[in-house]
């Protein structure tokens, strides 16, 4: 497979799937690395080799170099969200703060979430710079932008319930209409909420650079090799037990003490772990580059990431090569947790992206949409993300950062590699280790909910665009149903 391995839809002429257009950007996929020998030990098993996966191999290494890692992963390092993602390296916290606060640590301890995860966009940028990895990486900052009066409502509440978590001026800030124009001009952009706390990356450029990273370090990354079942140390050591825990493959098992899940939004195709972390899809498009004209109607020189307050919502960037990438959810939800083939969406999904791109930023209607994709994020039941590690199974996983895990595993990476090593620290006390939440519902009643819930909310973002402040009651229900934090 090359970077060109996508369907090109010759009445748009647009080039769908192919993974990413990241890929394509890159100049292609890197060389592909061997798949696994044989059965093999090792002190640490990773299962895939995306953010998560990568980051606590990494971690683990420059922790201790004695360590034999070795990393499992089903098609090529990057292959999943990691390589597809809308490049915002966000401070974002995935998940409900109410819920968090409900942990041993309160609401002190999610305000340490929130720092530490903020600290992690700097944490990227010094690694990055640290192993001569050009990630297009841009310290621009957030935009959340209201294009409604209800949208501009819920920023306006977002911003006071962030002061009432402890955040301060310096970490979120109001925007008004005149002041966001003077950054990035939006149709009907009414205000913004903006916080440094973000920076721009290329997703394809970052995967790679770390996976080369990961090996320079030391531990070994075997592609082309699907685990077909993860195995807890059973009996447990002391009662005649091998006191491993078991990768299995078709090219044999790999027996270690501690097996990582870190598979987001593919879990759910393992044995045992189908109703854990729902596969919500996302779906992107990208422009032709902008000329000179375009770029002067718009803006967008700080390079900031931009998204909206719609239920819906979208999410973008100008990338480095000066196009817009921008981002929504498509078609939510494929029955049993159905993943993509190779990242082609649906051609509804690329229109109505097209759509949201054009009206947003009427500068870009005369640009050519060059390539669209998309991919699966793990979503779970309480959209509160979890970094476990229990000795006594051998098993741990992380992931369920809800579309905000690119900052975010590189956190619980190098928190996984702390509980892996048994030293307490910082990371360690964190609100989302151990986190534990209920499973999905069973189809068909979860393609259901999910479709009603997504019906419901774009129902409510077009009656949002009546005028009334009020967010819409379509949506509070939606709300309520699915739990998603507000
Ligand atoms: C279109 C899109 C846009 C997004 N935009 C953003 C954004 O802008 N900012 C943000 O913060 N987050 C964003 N996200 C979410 C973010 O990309 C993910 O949360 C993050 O990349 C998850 O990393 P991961 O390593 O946990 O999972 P993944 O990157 O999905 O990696 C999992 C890996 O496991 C492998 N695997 C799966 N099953 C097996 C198996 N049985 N055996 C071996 N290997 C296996 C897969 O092939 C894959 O490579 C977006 C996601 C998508 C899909």
């Amino acid at each position: 497979m090359d970077a060109g391995d996508g369907n090109l839809t010759t009445a748009t002429a647009v080039h769908n799937g192919g993974v990413s257009y990241w890929w394509r950007a890159r100049g292609g996929f890197p060389a592909r690395r061997p798949s696994l020998p044989g059965p093999m030990h090792a002190d640490v098993c990773i299962v895939g080799a995306g953010f998560t996966g990568l980051w606590t191999a990494y971690y683990l290494r420059r922790a201790d170099p004695s360590l034999r890692v070795v990393v499992l992963e089903a098609a090529f390092a990057g292959f999943g969200a990691s390589g597809r993602n809308g490049g915002w390296l966000t401070s974002t916290l995935p998940g409900s703060r109410a819920r968090y606060a409900r942990g041993p640590g309160g609401r002190a301890a999610v305000l340490e979430l929130q720092r530490q995860l903020q600290q992690t966009v700097h944490e990227v940028t010094r690694v990055c710079a640290a192993e001569g990895i050009d990630a297009d990486i841009a310290r621009g900052g957030e935009l959340s932008v209201a294009t409604t009066p209800a949208q501009h409502e819920r920023l306006r509440a977002e911003l006071a319930a962030d002061r009432d978590w402890g955040l301060t001026e310096e970490d979120v800030r109001y925007l008004g209409a005149a002041e966001l124009a003077g950054r990035v001009r939006i149709t009907g952009g009414l205000g913004a909420l903006y916080s440094p706390h973000c920076a721009r990356v290329q997703p394809a450029k970052l995967v790679t650079g770390l996976a080369r990273a990961v090996e320079r370090a030391g531990a070994e990354i075997y592609e082309a090799t699907p685990v077909t079942r993860i195995v807890p140390r059973h009996p447990a050591p002391g009662a005649g037990g091998s006191g491993a825990a078991r990768a299995c493959t078709v090219f044999g098992d790999v027996t270690a003490p501690f097996v990582l899940r870190a598979t987001e939004g593919y879990t759910a195709r393992l044995p045992g772990q189908r109703r854990q972390l729902l596969p919500m899809n996302s779906s992107m498009i990208v422009t032709a580059p902008l000329d000179e004209a375009g770029w002067q109607a718009i803006g967008w020189s700080g390079r900031e990431t931009v998204g909206d307050g719609a239920h819906v919502y979208m999410y973008a960037q100008r990338t480095a090569d000066d196009r817009i990438a921008i981002g929504g959810r498509g078609i939510p939800y494929r029955y049993a947790s159905g993943v993509d083939h190779r990242g082609v969406t649906q051609p509804e999904a690329v229109a109505t992206l097209g759509g949201i791109l054009h009206a947003l930023f009427p500068a870009t209607a005369r640009a050519r949409i060059d390539h669209a994709w998309c991919g699966v994020l793990g979503v779970p039941r309480d959209w509160c993300a979890t970094v476990t590690a229990d000795p006594a199974s051998g098993l741990g996983w992380a992931g369920g950062y809800t579309g905000h895990g690119v900052a975010a595993a590189n956190l619980a990476g190098h928190t996984l590699a702390d509980l892996v090593a048994g030293t307490p620290t910082a990371r360690t006390a964190l609100p989302w280790v151990g986190h534990r939440t209920r499973r999905w519902e069973p189809e068909p009643l979860r393609w259901a909910g999910v479709h009603g819930l997504y019906a419901l909310y774009r129902a409510a973002d077009h009656a949002e665009t009546g005028g009334s402040a009020r967010t819409s009651a379509l949506a509070r229900v939606g709300d309520r149903i699915s739990g998603i934090p507000r």
